[in-house]
């Protein structure tokens, strides 16, 4: 059994958060460090660790998870655009072992990236 993330303990409640979205399937939140005047992560609330652990059972989840970037999107106001990035394995530099979708907006944003 691995270690429990931190967005784990974000999900059970266990260390505070800026919450703006919340449903059966998933968590918003704003990134602690944020790279753009909006910046915020999207969670599955089930635990699978990056993208590449995603399952063939996980695609209606996927799915609610795009939808609800979409739903986020204008919540948000992101009306100018914005971008989702999933950072996948040490290459990406993936930082926390808990798939999450960063949506970043409020400025222009400069591809590519680093
Ligand atoms: P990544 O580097 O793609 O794995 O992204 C992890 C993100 O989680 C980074 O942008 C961090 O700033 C963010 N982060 C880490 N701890 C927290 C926290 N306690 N609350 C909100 N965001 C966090």
């Amino acid at each position: 059994m691995t270690a429990r993330t931190i967005f784990k303990r974000i999900i059970d409640r266990e260390i505070p958060a800026q919450i703006v979205h919340e449903d059966d399937l998933c968590l918003a939140f704003v990134d602690v460090s944020p790279q753009a005047p909006t910046h915020v992560l999207l969670i599955p609330k089930k635990e699978i660790a990056s993208l590449d652990q995603v399952a063939d059972e996980d695609a209606a989840l996927m799915g609610h998870l795009i939808v609800t970037i979409r739903k986020l999107a204008a919540q948000l106001k992101l009306e100018d655009g914005y971008r989702v990035v999933a950072n996948c394995g040490p290459h990406a530099g993936q930082s926390v072992d808990h798939l999450h979708f960063h949506i970043l907006g409020g400025r222009p944003l400069a591809w590519p990236p680093g």
